[in-house]
């Protein structure tokens, strides 16, 4: 049983494909001489705006950046609460709390991981300014019925759009739907960068002026601050990278939905494991494939013993983290416990094979059927 190991990720092949652009690019900038705030960015911003459908996008230096600085463009701060999910990685309760609001989660519904509209009414109080849905696994979230929610409540709407570039809801792109999103851009996202970078996209051109602001010491113009700023900026050579790999991202994406695909038929009718849920009028993207099992662990330690490298996302909610010990809640979010001890991310990247998601599928049914 001397099989090839099949790695959870790899930017092989999709490093490949662009090897001479990116390089050609990454020279162009070299030789520029300039590498803040510059033309490639102001170019991948209008790119980035363009394929997300919305009116502007403004590069950050990271996803976590570009969640904050849209809170804080939108004035949200010390005294508002603001609804997240429960079961949503750390960097979307962080970005709350550094603009001294505080994060108070939601559950998800357990077939799709995320917000469930219907609990989202009974966490709201008069001190609640915004809702904050996160496309988890690059599934959309139920977005028609939550901005009907927040406006009714007249509470505004943050897409975190890290892991949904180019998912669709009733035929809209995540991202464009809040008054402001804040997407990231880290290597392993489905449009990735060469290091940490993000973007925030609004529909709103006074939010975009003032991230602007905000991203670069609150000044605009040089030593006039108007702003108590951050250090926040994406840089000409990664904006450069981004510009190529966008054009490339529809194709990729259209990879991983023939993987997800793959997967969902070879992975048809196995006792004891829960496939993803794609929602009707939904158009996911796949930034992960996770299934569900009791026997998380023991099958994830199997798959490994057969050369199937797996990730867990994420085996440890922000309220059971350290940082978040203070809040108290502990034991009060069940649906994102149990999500989290029973989720398994399975490899899909661009560059998979069908013959892959085959032995895969067959390893988790060898598995399954010997344990039930
Ligand atoms: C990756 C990620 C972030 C943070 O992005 P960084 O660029 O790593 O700061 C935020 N939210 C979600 C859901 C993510 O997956």
């Amino acid at each position: 049983m001397s099989q090839s190991i099949i790695p959870f990720f790899s930017l092989h092949t999709v490093h490949e494909a662009v090897r001479e652009e990116v390089q050609a690019i990454i020279t162009r900038v070299y030789d520029a001489d300039w590498f803040v705030l510059g033309t490639e960015v102001a170019q991948f911003e209008r790119a980035y705006s363009v394929f997300n459908e919305v009116q502007h996008a403004v590069g950050v230096g990271n996803g976590l950046d570009a969640l904050t600085l849209a809170l804080r463009a939108l004035g949200i701060g010390p005294g508002d609460e603001v609804l997240v999910p429960s079961n949503t990685y750390v960097a979307t309760w962080l970005a709350v709390s550094h603009v001294g609001a505080v994060p108070v989660p939601v559950e998800p519904e357990y077939t799709t991981s995320n917000l469930d509209p219907s609990r989202l009414v009974a966490a709201i109080t008069s001190r609640t300014r915004a809702i904050m849905p996160v496309h988890l696994y690059g599934q959309p979230c139920r977005m028609p019925e939550i901005m009907a929610l927040a406006d009714s409540y007249g509470l505004l709407v943050i897409e975190d759009n890290a892991q949904g570039h180019g998912a669709r809801m009733a035929g809209q792109l995540t991202g464009s739907f809040g008054q402001a999103s804040g997407t990231s851009f880290y290597p392993t996202k489905n449009l990735g960068a060469l290091g940490d970078a993000g973007a925030v996209t609004t529909p709103n051109e006074a939010v975009a002026y003032r991230v602007r602001q905000l991203r670069n010491y609150g000044s605009l113009q040089k030593n006039q601050h108007d702003l108590l700023g951050y250090n926040s900026r994406l840089d000409e050579l990664q904006a450069a990278v981004l510009s190529v790999k966008l054009q490339y991202l529809p194709r990729w994406t259209a990879q991983r939905r023939e993987l997800a695909t793959w997967y969902n038929q070879y992975l048809a009718d196995i006792p004891g494991l829960r496939l993803p849920t794609v929602i009707q009028s939904a158009e996911p993207v796949w930034h992960l494939y996770v299934v569900h099992t009791s026997q998380r662990e023991e099958l994830q330690h199997y798959l490994m013993a057969h050369g199937i490298n797996t990730q867990i996302h994420y085996p440890v909610p922000p309220h059971r983290q350290p940082a978040y010990a203070q809040l108290n809640l502990r034991s009060k979010l069940p649906i994102a416990e149990e999500l989290a001890a029973t989720c398994l991310s399975l490899p899909l990247w661009p560059g998979m094979t069908e013959q892959m998601v085959m032995r895969i599928a067959d390893t988790i049914r060898q598995f399954c059927e010997g344990t039930h």
